[in-house]
């Protein structure tokens, strides 16, 4: 059986001091649990070096937030996929709805920028999910195939090294969770899309997020097709984030 990946996104939060102390208090309270599932937390970049100091030698893996889509040269602000690699990013968020909303992110940009991150061996947490407009209009299974779609067409066989993070819009920093059922559902499509675009698609690692928590981790990671929870506001409080590993390990 795969490994449950439970992998916190800090957003825009932190600080040199509130990152050491956050970090101290999972390392110690990992301990026995840290073999049982993969974990990570991705950080905002400037963060980078110090993380992956905190994080030497321990079970936490070092995530960032966003890749650019080039490979380098004059593109102000943006960090490449290489320059990521050289701080030991094992993973890297593409295509979050905040990127998508905010910074006008398509399809074709988040496939390129896992294409630049699978190029540089850092894996890409893809994610995607629909709005709640586009839920209630019953077009959530067309959205998040076609999200899906996009970056299978452009990676090929590379495909089978990505996670994929089902993230329904409406779910995220609301306190609004997907049933179980509910995200179940989705999942279960998205697998199938996976084992058909790929023979060695079962590996793939399908995380739910929406505002997963300590007291609704345990039912949602119990459902077949969730393979592990990429965490918002809960991946910030070391007990709470500790209690969802423990659900998964
Ligand atoms: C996220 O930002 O990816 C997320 C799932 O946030 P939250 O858990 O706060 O809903």
């Amino acid at each position: 059986m795969k490994k449950k990946l439970i992998a916190g996104n800090w957003k825009m939060n932190g600080g040199l001091a509130a990152n050491e102390s956050l970090i101290q208090a999972l390392l110690s309270g990992l301990a026995a649990k840290a073999a049982l599932c993969d974990i990570a937390v991705c950080v905002p970049a400037p963060y980078l070096a110090q993380l992956q100091s905190l994080l030497a030698g321990s079970a936490l893996a070092l995530g960032a937030q966003d890749v650019s889509a080039h490979e380098g040269g004059a593109y102000t602000g943006e960090v490449a996929a290489a320059m990521l690699k050289d701080f030991a990013v094992r993973y890297c968020l593409v295509g979050h709805s905040e990127r998508r909303l905010y910074h006008g992110e398509s399809d074709a940009l988040v496939a390129t920028k896992a294409q630049r991150a699978l190029a540089a061996g850092i894996t890409p947490i893809v994610c995607i999910g629909e709005t709640l407009a586009e839920r209630e209009a019953g077009k959530t299974e067309e959205v998040v195939k076609r999200q899906l779609a996009a970056v299978i067409q452009l990676n090929g066989h590379c495909v089978s090294e990505i996670v994929v993070a089902y993230e329904p819009v409406w779910a995220i920093g609301t306190g609004k969770t997907a049933s179980p059922e509910q995200a179940q559902e989705v999942h279960a499509v998205l697998r199938a899309q996976l084992n058909a675009a790929s023979a060695h698609a079962e590996r793939i690692q399908i995380l739910y997020g929406g505002s997963m928590n300590a007291a609704n981790a345990q039912q949602l990671l119990g459902q077949p097709d969730i393979d592990g929870g990429l965490i918002g506001g809960a991946a910030l409080k070391a007990a709470d984030f500790l209690t969802i590993i423990a659900a998964a390990a």
